[in-house]
């Protein structure tokens, strides 16, 4: 379903953007693509001013005007762009760190000359003006030395001020890449990463822990209802009601579109219930009002499965059992929580 509805609304977009293509005869790499996706989806309003001027001003864009609205607008966003600017930037860092140094070994080395050569005028110095123009010159050399190794360190302290403030920056993109930019809970890869290592750990020391995985009810119709902008600020306040509920060593997650997961792994399966009814009552206890109008959006619930680690668990059929309960909540009438015990218990009663 989720899926037929995003194709819907993303395939008029991606026509839009191959005609645009088309129509300014402009090649069609991923990135062209990608440019007019985002101009004909419109959320990048300052992308759409960009493009709308060169259009008014030449009727049409270039690919030297595309690319340099890409490089404003859309390669900051890209990771794998910022990546290449800081490993530019660290490289020419490191490369004037070389070229200090090499300055600095070539003044040592003259200031060595000097002393060596002064060292063997000095035995046949004996007139004192001379020796005392000799000395002058000799306090000089050793002035400017010393100048010059100060300079290096203020150089060396420099770069190493730059070096870390790009460390700072690798550190961001290490962060975003593992963040779900609309919630700003861990994202999908995090999720994953973090499943396989609580997995190795609870086989390592034969413990346990629980998995819960939260779906928004009725969220179809609250987006087409109020539109997709007003869903996504709900996304948000859900994505709350479930940070302000777990504990530090819990890890929270975008799993889907408006799914959450949630690794408990200090958790039994009673308590995985208590921290999702706290979730649930949470997110039903808030009164959405749409901020740009105030008008009044009523409420919305959600469903939630819980599954706990067995010792044969993969990812795979750990996820299944929290999604199975997930569904059996749905079943069950939505807003409510449903655990892996509950299926056990409806199959149960099948085979009775
Ligand atoms: P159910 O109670 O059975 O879960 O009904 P539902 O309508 O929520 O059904 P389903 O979970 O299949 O629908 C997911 C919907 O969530 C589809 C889409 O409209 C919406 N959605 C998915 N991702 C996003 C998003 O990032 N933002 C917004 N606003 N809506 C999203
Ligand atoms: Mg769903
Ligand atoms: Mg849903």
């Amino acid at each position: 379903m989720a899926d037929a509805d995003d194709h819907k609304r993303t395939i008029v977009y991606g026509e839009s953007a191959l005609a645009y293509i088309k129509r300014n005869t402009l090649p069609a790499y991923p990135r062209s693509y990608e440019l007019w996706y985002t101009y004909s989806a419109g959320y990048n309003h300052g992308l759409n001013r960009a493009i709308n001027q060169v259009i008014q001003e030449k009727g049409r864009l270039s690919t030297e005007e595309m690319q340099s609205i890409y490089g404003q607008f859309l390669a900051p966003t890209r990771l794998g762009d910022r990546l290449n600017d800081v490993g530019n930037k660290v490289s020419q860092e490191v490369e004037g760190i070389v070229d200090t140094l090499k300055m600095s070994a070539d003044a040592t080395s003259d200031y060595g000359n000097s002393l060596e050569k002064a060292g063997a005028k000095l035995k046949s110095l004996k007139d004192p003006e001379k020796l005392d123009r000799f000395i002058t010159n000799m306090v000089q050399a050793t002035h400017n030395a010393v100048a010059s190794n100060k300079q290096l360190e203020a150089q060396l302290l420099e770069s190493k001020r730059q070096i870390e403030s790009l460390q700072a920056n690798l550190e961001t993109i290490r962060y975003e890449s593992l963040t779900d930019e609309l919630t700003t809970l861990n994202n999908r890869k995090h999720f994953d990463n973090t499943l396989e290592r609580t997995i190795a750990q609870a086989k390592e020391s034969s413990t346990s822990f629980a998995l819960l995985l939260t779906d928004i009810d009725h969220f179809k119709k609250f987006n087409d209802t109020f539109g997709h902008q007003t869903g996504d600020q709900v996304l948000r306040l859900v994505a709350l009601s479930v940070k302000q509920n777990v504990k530090s060593h819990d890890s929270a997650c975008r799993y889907g579109g408006e799914e959450f997961a949630i690794i408990l792994p200090q958790s039994t399966l009673e308590e995985a219930a208590e921290i999702s009814e706290k979730i649930r009552v949470a997110v039903m206890s808030k009164e959405l009002v749409k901020r740009s109008t105030g008008e009044n959006l009523g409420r919305v619930t959600i469903s939630i499965g819980i599954s706990t680690f067995r010792p044969d668990d993969t990812a795979h059929s750990l996820i299944a059992r929290a999604d199975d309960a997930l569904y059996a909540a749905k079943r069950g009438g939505r807003n409510m929580i449903k655990s892996e015990k509950d299926l056990d218990d409806e199959s149960g009663s099948r085979v009775a």
